[in-house]
This record gives structure tokens, C-alpha cells and sequence, in this order.
């Protein structure tokens, strides 16, 4: 109980505390770094017009990773960003592409939180590669519950439903690769219904990269 008080009070004085042990002054110490899992092998979704998009994960998602993107969506704690795409950056594979397309937020949840975690993560991308980040899906409505009785494929197209192209950006897509880009892999139905949004103005290959899986 008092080990866990301190903790707290450590967590709201000092944020800078190492996700995996508690340790002071990093958001993740060298010791816990190395505890990291690492993935290699993407994993293969495929898409409505028979392609194939190809999604690299970076972390296996343990309690430091749990915690550390807790702290990047929940916590407020938006310098986590950097730190996770520096991460990206040095110690992931990351495909030729010409643009990055965060995973977008509806607008008020948006709102709520103050910022977009996957377009802070996307935009520190942009600053290593040199390639731009472009907001070029919007989400326009938040997927409520969904019956179970729906099947995969009625599941998905509600999904697609909440996501559009922002008109300004569709003819940057078309002819180009892209990247989507979130903090979290589960199902890959999320990735998914972006990529067969994008689909729509004609890219030339569509990748998915995310922080953990
Ligand atoms: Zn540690």
C-alpha cells in the first residue's frame, strides 16, 4: 500500500520515472530498455482490391509498453511520443515510403486529449526521414458497441464507415506509398479500415508500422 502511495506520488511529481521499475529520472531506464521485445516479422493483412499491406510492430506489448503508451494517451505525458518514435527510428525496420498518415481521432476525442498520439509520433517520424506526415483521413464518427451477431466483414464496413479522405489530400495520395502510423496493433481492423479508405485515391502501396503489438 505505501510502496504503491509513493509510487503515485513519484508518478505525479516526477514523470520522468522508468516505466518497467519505477527508477528515477528516465522514462525508461537502460536496464528495462533491454528488456524490451523487439519483433522482427511483419504480419500481412489483405485489402478489398486483393493487395496486401504489410504492418511492422516494434514491441511485444508487456506492462512497460502498457504503461508507456498508457502515459502517451491517457496521462497527457505527450513528450512520450518522441521518445517511442526515436525508438521507431533507430530500432525498427521502416519501408521506403513517401507519406505518413496517422490514424486519426474523432474530434472530440480528440479535443478531450489535446492532441493526436499517432500524429505526434508521426510527426517526429517526419523530422528523422524527411518525409511529410499528412492528415489525409478523418474520423468522423466513434464506433459504438457492435452486436455480436455481426459477421468479420459487417464488422469492418462499420468500421470503414467512421473514416473518410480529407478532400484537400487526396490527389497527394494517389501514385504514392504510404505509411499509416498508430501507437497500437490488436486485431489490425483498425489499420484495416484506413487502408481500404486510402485505397480510394489510388496509392501505389499501403504499409502499416505501430509502436507495439
Ligand atoms: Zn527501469
Amino acid at each position: 500500500m505505501l510502496q504503491h502511495s509513493l509510487q503515485l506520488i513519484k508518478e505525479l511529481l516526477f514523470p520522468q520515472i522508468c516505466a518497467g521499475c519505477g527508477a528515477w529520472f528516465s522514462p525508461l531506464c537502460p536496464y528495462c530498455y533491454n528488456t524490451l521485445s523487439f519483433h522482427i516479422l511483419p504480419k500481412t493483412f489483405r485489402l478489398s482490391d486483393n493487395s496486401k499491406m504489410i504492418v511492422w510492430s516494434m514491441l511485444e506489448f508487456d506492462d512497460k509498453v502498457r504503461t508507456l503508451i498508457h502515459r502517451l494517451k491517457y496521462q497527457g505525458m505527450h513528450e512520450t511520443a518522441p521518445l517511442l518514435a526515436d525508438l521507431l527510428y533507430f530500432a525498427t525496420y521502416i519501408p521506403p515510403i513517401d507519406i505518413i498518415v496517422p490514424v486519426p481521432l474523432h474530434q472530440n476525442r480528440q479535443h478531450q486529449r489535446g492532441y493526436n498520439q499517432s500524429e505526434l509520433l508521426a510527426n517526429r517520424l517526419t523530422h528523422h526521414l524527411q518525409t511529410p506526415t499528412i492528415p489525409a483521413l478523418l474520423k468522423i464518427a466513434d464506433s459504438g458497441q457492435q452486436a455480436k451477431t455481426h459477421s468479420k466483414t459487417e464488422r469492418l464496413q462499420n468500421l470503414i464507415g467512421n473514416f473518410v479522405l480529407a478532400p484537400e489530400y487526396q490527389a497527394s495520395i494517389s501514385g504514392k506509398r504510404i505509411l499509416i502510423l498508430d501507437d497500437v496493433l490488436t486485431t489490425g481492423a483498425t489499420l484495416t479500415a484506413c487502408g481500404e479508405v486510402l485505397l480510394r485515391a489510388n496509392p501505389s502501396e499501403i504499409l502499416g508500422l505501430t509502436i507495439a503489438h
